[in-house]
């Protein structure tokens, strides 16, 4: 990339005798020299296709000025010549500008490799000579008309609504920008290094929030920096889910002590009025710390390619009753009157108060603190994207960063966030989605949905 800086250096002084003279013409040169008239920043060019194009997108452009634009200039150079794709004279005010640029028109087929675009900028400030700085750049790039290679190699046979997949592909291009697994279009699951160069993994979820009825399909989508972009369907066969409907009765008490509490400890401020007030704990702050466990799961999510992933089927808390399940969609009621809903997605544990919660696998502890309607929680990430939630408990018996092992005690079970009484709320999370529980507590489940798949997968690349 090449860049011209034509805003000038003026200000050449004579050799003027007078020392009146000389102070006025300062002062004058002064006064150009901080007038915003005379401002000598130049225009600001990005072109989105800097390295290289496929020449059928347009070239999307972006100009930017401390000032105002006054004018711009496109153009398209090979070894043949030079060809303007766009130029304009701006009236308007315009300190910004989107352009979207239609590539040349060839009446063959183009077969250059390399060209140039020449992307020219002026301003309106009153320097250089009244004429403006100008910012010209000529990006050198690259002509790919070539798609990503994208294969879905292997997958889990079936995706059930609330439920995990596993999926692996192959992705290659030389100008990779970008690739992904896409549920519905709407849900996007980053894709973890797999095994050998240009294969990847992930763990899939379908979020229970999308009924059977709206499921559209998984995509693996791969684009590269010139804008090529290819699709592979990853072929699954769904199975839909028995929601369990339940209607709760808020006790007024309930939103007097335990949203209150909530939404204190959470710095957020109090409703006066009780509906108000619930709604905001039980929908407003569920979705920002829904939003938490997202974020912490996804920075978290591993980077580096691996060759094998182990994991024990997750067991109850010992001893413990359920009393609540995964999927359940709870409507609750103040008086009679329906004030909110909400899905459950975890499995609640009870046992006696304060029972001790030992953890089925392994991990790395990347989340311990106060999380509003989950209370004290702990999240423990698995690796290839999986992660579990240890939500209400009273005391934590380990730290964010410290590795956790098999059957390791890492808290005890209680009453903290938005419960009635002593329990434990477990959640597994894939890519920080909570999913059906009871799939990850099925070791038949685990082998023929996931292990089998990554070791027949790796079989593949051989
Ligand atoms: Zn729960």
């Amino acid at each position: 990339m090449e860049r011209n800086f034509r805003d000038g250096r003026g200000g050449k002084g004579g050799k003027l005798l007078i020392p009146a003279l000389v102070i006025v013409v300062g002062l004058l040169f002064a006064f150009i020299f901080f007038s915003p008239q005379f401002e000598r920043v130049s225009p600001v060019i990005k072109l989105k296709q800097n390295s290289s194009w496929n020449m059928r997108e347009p070239l999307v452009i972006e100009l930017s000025d401390n000032s105002n634009l006054t004018s711009y200039k496109v153009t398209f150079i090979d070894d043949k010549g030079e060809q303007i794709l766009d130029e304009k004279v701006l009236s308007e005010k315009t300190p910004k500008l989107s352009l979207k640029v239609a590539p040349p028109k060839f009446e063959t087929l183009y077969k250059g490799k390399a060209i140039k675009i020449k992307i020219e900028a002026v301003d309106d400030s009153k320097w250089v000579f009244l004429s403006g700085n100008t910012t010209e750049i000529i990006y050198n790039i690259a002509i790919d008309t070539k798609a990503p290679e994208t294969i879905v190699l292997n997958n889990s046979r079936y995706i059930a609504r609330g439920g995990s997949a596993l999926v692996v592909v192959k992705v290659a291009d030389d100008n990779l920008d970008n690739a992904y697994i896409t549920f519905n279009d709407t849900v996007n699951f980053t894709l973890i290094p797999f095994y050998k160069p240009n294969y990847y993994a992930a763990i899939i979820a379908w979020d229970i929030s999308i009924p059977f009825e709206d499921f559209k399909g998984v995509n693996l989508v791969a684009t590269d920096k010139a804008g090529n972009k290819s699709i592979a369907k990853v072929p699954l066969y769904i199975q839909d889910f028995a929601v369990k409907n339940s209607n709760l009765n808020i006790p007024q008490s309930f939103i007097e002590t335990v949203s209150t509490n909530v939404l204190e400890k959470m710095n957020e401020e109090v409703p006066a009025d009780l509906t108000a007030r619930f709604v905001k704990q039980n929908r407003t702050l569920r979705a920002e710390n829904i939003a938490t466990i997202k974020k912490v799961c996804m920075t978290n999510l591993p980077k580096e390619s691996f060759s094998d992933f182990n994991i024990n089927a997750f067991s109850r808390l010992q001893g413990s009753s359920t009393a609540a399940g995964f999927g359940e969609r709870r409507h609750y009621y103040l008086n009679d009157t329906m004030i909110d809903e909400a899905w459950h997605l975890g499995l609640d544990w009870a046992s006696v108060a304060h029972d001790n919660i030992t953890i089925s696998n392994g991990g790395d502890v990347i989340f311990k603190d106060y999380l509003g309607i989950y209370g004290n929680s702990i999240i423990v990430n698995h690796g290839l994207g999986i992660a579990t939630i240890y939500a209400h408990t009273t005391s934590q018996f380990t730290n964010v960063g410290e590795k956790v092992t098999v059957n390791q005690k890492i808290a005890t079970t209680g009453i903290t966030g938005a419960v009635l009484g002593d329990h434990l709320h477990f959640g597994v999370l894939v890519q920080g989605i909570e999913v059906n529980p009871i799939e990850w507590m099925d070791p038949n489940w685990i082998k023929t949905r996931i292990t089998d798949i990554l070791t027949s997968s790796k079989a593949m690349m051989n």
